[in-house]
């Protein structure tokens, strides 16, 4: 049972990153305005994450990491209009099957913190042990994949799997204004990203991705349609608002095409978007053809498919030739303007 269990956990968790991608949306899930992450060894030595956030009940700690375990889905019908990222229980399960996890955290209002570890979705022996803690979850992964050897093969070198992980980390930076978010090397005095709460969007993207990206954003800003609300059907009319951030004539064109995608909250990805956006800056933009573009898109929750496999960055949604166009227009319209 073991083996599959192993098995199931590889496919929602691939990497180090998208290890620390669910446990960096749990953080978020949880209200925090704090939060850290410590990586070791691109994260397959240790991958630990601090927020203070609402923090464990004692109570809930024994089925923290049992399948099907969430505190974010009361019924089926939630599901259109969730509002947390997470909603399956599964990854911190996932995570128990392949690592040696350790979960210290206290609730607010509570009198003590708690300290417990994990192995195979059940909580070791002797369980919950009382410490002193400041409200908040520290959850440490280590060795992560020392029971999968094929899985851990297939990894890249430490210094890859830290920039996948530092990418994860810095589109949510950039989304998550008013939450301090910090990533370091342990051992590491600077972190490699630093974000306060305090700061302004441009403020994070300059720490994440340079000044040279963050010096002449061109601010982006679509409203199409009806409205965005929980209450517009599945199949009712396109309802479209994006916040946005675009880099112009004046950038020097990156290596590649960065599109910090997120829709309704969820960072993903979508390709007909990116082809059509990158199209565009070749034709008008030639010297600048590689863009950086961070998009803020609300639609109709019902509109969007959030029940996608954990692994499956693709988004679905509705309308979406007539919302690519949309947002095309607006980039189009900006970029014209701006180079006049
Ligand atoms: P999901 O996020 O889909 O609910 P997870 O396996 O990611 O499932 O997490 C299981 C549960 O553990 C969550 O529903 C939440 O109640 C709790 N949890 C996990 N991480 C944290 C955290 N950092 N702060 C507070 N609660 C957390
Ligand atoms: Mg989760």
């Amino acid at each position: 049972e073991n083996v599959v269990n192993k098995i199931a956990a590889g496919e929602v968790i691939q990497r180090p990153a998208s290890a620390l991608k669910e446990m960096l949306e749990n953080s978020l899930d949880a209200g925090s305005t704090q939060i850290s992450v410590t990586v070791k060894e691109g994260g397959n030595k240790l991958l630990q994450i601090t927020d203070n956030g609402s923090g464990i009940r004692k109570d809930d700690l024994p089925i923290l990491c049992h399948r099907h375990t969430t505190s974010k889905l009361r019924q089926y019908e939630d599901l259109e209009t969730i509002s947390t990222l997470g909603f399956r229980g599964e990854a911190l399960c996932s995570i128990s099957f392949v690592s040696h996890m350790s979960v210290t955290t206290m609730a607010r209002g509570a009198q003590y913190g708690y300290r417990v570890t994990f192995k195979d979705s059940e909580m070791e022996p002797p369980g919950p042990r009382p410490v002193a803690a400041v409200p908040g979850t520290t959850i440490t992964v280590e060795d992560l994949f020392y029971n999968v050897p094929t899985r851990r093969k297939a990894l890249k070198s430490a210094t890859e799997e830290y920039g996948l992980i530092l990418d994860v980390v810095g589109r949510y930076a950039v989304y998550s204004t008013g939450v301090a978010l910090t990533c370091r090397r342990q051992g590491d005095s600077r972190p490699d990203i630093s974000t306060t709460a305090a700061g302004s969007r441009v403020d994070a993207v300059r720490s994440v991705y340079g000044t040279e990206v963050a010096r002449e954003l061109l601010p982006l800003c679509v409203s199409a349609g009806g409205g965005t609300g929980p209450e517009v059907p599945v199949d009712g009319p396109m309802g479209l608002r994006v916040e946005g951030l675009i880099s112009g004539a004046n950038y020097g064109s990156g290596k590649k095409t960065v599109l910090v995608l997120f829709i309704n909250g969820r960072c993903v990805e979508c390709s007909p978007l990116r082809r059509c956006l990158e199209g565009l800056y070749g034709t008008l933009l030639p010297k600048a053809a590689r863009p950086w573009i961070f998009l803020d898109v609300r639609l109709p929750p019902r509109q969007v498919e959030v029940n996608m496999h954990p692994t499956k960055r693709e988004v679905g949604f509705m309308h979406q030739v007539e919302v690519i166009e949309e947002i095309r227009r607006a980039v189009e319209s900006k970029l014209l303007a701006s180079n006049e």
